[in-house]
């Protein structure tokens, strides 16, 4: 969103006089700043609420010193507090001068104008030029992001920061307890017990938005644009995304329905070091970033905090249901729903998750963590990619391992980096038993699987790597899963030869077809897949191959 002009605001409970000064400064200034009027206090202050919440700046406050409801000096002091870097002059008549010369030191006026102001080239641009420069000297800007009020403890807070971190929605955060944060509560007319506070660019404040709201009002597509497409694809990880940049460049009517945010558990991953063509590796978010730009610029419609529910049959089409009642119809579905974390199931856990206990966020919360003493539990490539990365804010991480090596789960290069990081320390044969704390996290016990020797740590933070399970609870018959519900799919459908019971074409399955045809599985969500970004990408771009050749024979 492009920036406001800054604003000077006047406030005169005589009409011909409010007039009289906006007119002028206009004139001169109108160009560069825009000019509020009102003609109370009250009034004022209501206006620069709704100018707080939508992240203008305010350079100039110039109040009448005497107003009936409230006099220019209770105006001014209760401008500050929303305003602090705004400059603030009196307006006075000859008599209250000595009223004025006071307030420069009571409220820290900067100013006082004598009435009747003309010429003002010689009584008020001099001075509001001045007052102008003051202001610039600041350095104060106007906010074009959204921003978020909020406790840095709540979980609610943890979830809106990071479902905007991960939609790549730019935000300013505020914690609830510091003076910017207070100002944007105090203008939206709440206070601490109302966080998160979502304030648009726009100016709109939402209190704990849900989040196809906050979806919805950050600019992010939530429903569909038409009912009808030649493919929906269901995730929007590396195999959802992969897909659908190849559907739509090959010119099908592609959308893609995520239920969280693009990326999937590679938008989450601090670095990969292993995706083909980045030998420095890259950023997990910002690989997937650019794969939905680039799905977008083809053409492929996103729909985030979109969820999906139920699949069925209806004729040739295939019909997705979503979470809010919605369906979306199309000739072909690639199912590309990944997996999710496993939670840690130890007493305390669940109460402290977003509170010092994280999934997979090890980026969003990092900088938080600087100077803290951070745990990552897990032993695979994603516990180790957050501890190499957490070790560059953290004052010290433990990697707690359940196996005796971390040899046996890791790739040797992430390895090798814990062992060349000093700050990064490795307990294995350790299991987290508990977690303790009021508002958040403060202590684990961690239990020695060698010797059955428990102890006592303090502990702020907690990630948590702990393996997944695929995301197709949803999905019923006839969508054949195995028994730790991956979707089958081509061959393996094949059983002693023998299709699948209830196929209905003369043909056997495509490679990546599930048991339903014209549905197609790709990535983690797939049985016996290879769990890594290329391959998800790969197979998502090869569900489209059987997506042509599927429409082709209909
Ligand atoms: C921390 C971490 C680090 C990793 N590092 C690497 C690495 O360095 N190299 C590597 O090759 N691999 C790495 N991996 C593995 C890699 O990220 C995965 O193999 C890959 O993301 C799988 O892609 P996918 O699209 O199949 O599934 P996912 O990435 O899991 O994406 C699935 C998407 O589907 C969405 N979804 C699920 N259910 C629904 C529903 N019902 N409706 C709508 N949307 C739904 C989810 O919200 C999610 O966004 C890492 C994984 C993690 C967790």
């Amino acid at each position: 969103m492009e920036a406001t002009k800054p604003v000077l605001l006047t406030v005169d409970d005589d009409p011909g006089v409010s007039r009289a000064v906006a007119r002028d400064l206009r004139r001169r200034y109108g160009h560069d700043y825009r000019v509020v009027r009102a003609e109370s206090g009250p009034e004022a202050l209501e206006a620069l609420r709704e100018i707080k919440l939508r992240g203008d700046a305010v350079a100039v406050l110039l109040a009448d010193y005497r107003m009936p409801q409230m006099s220019g000096l209770e105006f001014l002091e209760q401008a500050m507090d929303l305003f602090p870097n705004a400059r603030r002059a009196l307006l006075t008549a000859y008599a209250d001068t000595d009223a004025a010369i006071q307030a420069i030191n009571v409220i820290d006026l900067d100013h006082y104008l004598l009435k009747p102001w003309e010429p003002p080239s010689e009584k008020l641009y001099p001075v509001i030029d001045e007052l102008i420069e003051l202001w610039r000297a600041a350095g104060d800007q106007p906010v074009t992001a959204t921003q978020v009020v909020g406790h840095r403890w709540s979980a609610r807070s943890y979830e809106v920061r990071d479902f905007l971190a991960r939609n790549s929605v730019s935000y300013r955060w505020l914690p609830a307890d510091e003076p910017e944060g207070r100002r944007l509560l105090e203008a939206a007319g709440l206070d601490e017990s109302s966080v998160p506070l979502v304030v648009t660019p726009g100016g709109d404040a939402l209190v704990d938005p849900g989040v196809e709201e906050l979806a919805a009002r950050v600019g992010l597509s939530t429903s569909p644009a038409t009912d009808f497409y030649d493919t929906v694809i269901v995730g929007g990880g590396p195999a959802g995304l992969g897909a659908a940049t190849y559907a739509a460049s090959e010119g099908l009517r592609t959308v893609l329905v995520e239920r969280e945010a693009t990326g999937g558990q590679a938008g989450q991953s601090t670095r990969i070091e292993n995706y083909l063509g980045f030998p420095d590796g890259i950023g997990g978010a910002q690989l997937t970033d650019r794969a939905r730009r680039q799905a977008a610029r083809f053409g492929a419609e996103i729909l985030t905090a979109a969820e999906v529910t139920g699949l069925e049959a209806r004729g040739s089409s295939r019909v997705v249901r979503l979470a809010d009642g919605g369906e979306v119809a199309a000739h072909t579905v690639v199912l590309a729903t990944g997996v999710a974390y496993h939670t840690l199931e130890v007493p305390g856990a669940d109460r402290l998750t977003g509170r010092g206990i994280f999934y997979g966020s090890a980026a969003t919360e990092a900088p938080a963590c600087a100077d803290e003493d951070v745990y990552v539990v897990g032993g695979a490539n994603s516990a180790g990619q957050a501890a190499v990365f957490l070790s560059r804010h953290a004052r010290r991480v433990t990697l707690l391992v359940r196996d005796d090596a971390l040899e046996r789960s890791m790739s040797h290069y992430l390895v090798r980096q814990i062992r060349d990081s000093a700050n990064v320390a490795v307990r294995v044969n350790t299991v987290v038993a508990e977690a303790a704390g009021g508002e958040h996290l403060e202590r684990l016990r961690l239990c020695d699987t060698a010797t059955g020797r428990v102890e006592e740590v303090p502990a702020a933070y907690l990630f948590v790597f702990i393996g997944a399970a695929p995301c197709t609870g949803w999905l019923d018959d006839p969508i054949r899963r195995d028994a730790k519900g991956f979707v089958v799919t081509g061959p393996d459908l094949l059983v002693g030869g023998k299709r699948p019971r209830g196929w209905p074409l003369d043909r056997d399955p495509y490679y990546l077809e599930a048991s339903l045809p014209g549905v197609f599985a790709a990535g983690d969500a797939r049985a016996n897949s290879v769990k890594r970004v290329a391959s998800a990408v790969g197979e998502g771009a090869m569900a489209i191959q059987l997506v042509h050749r599927y429409l082709e024979a209909q």
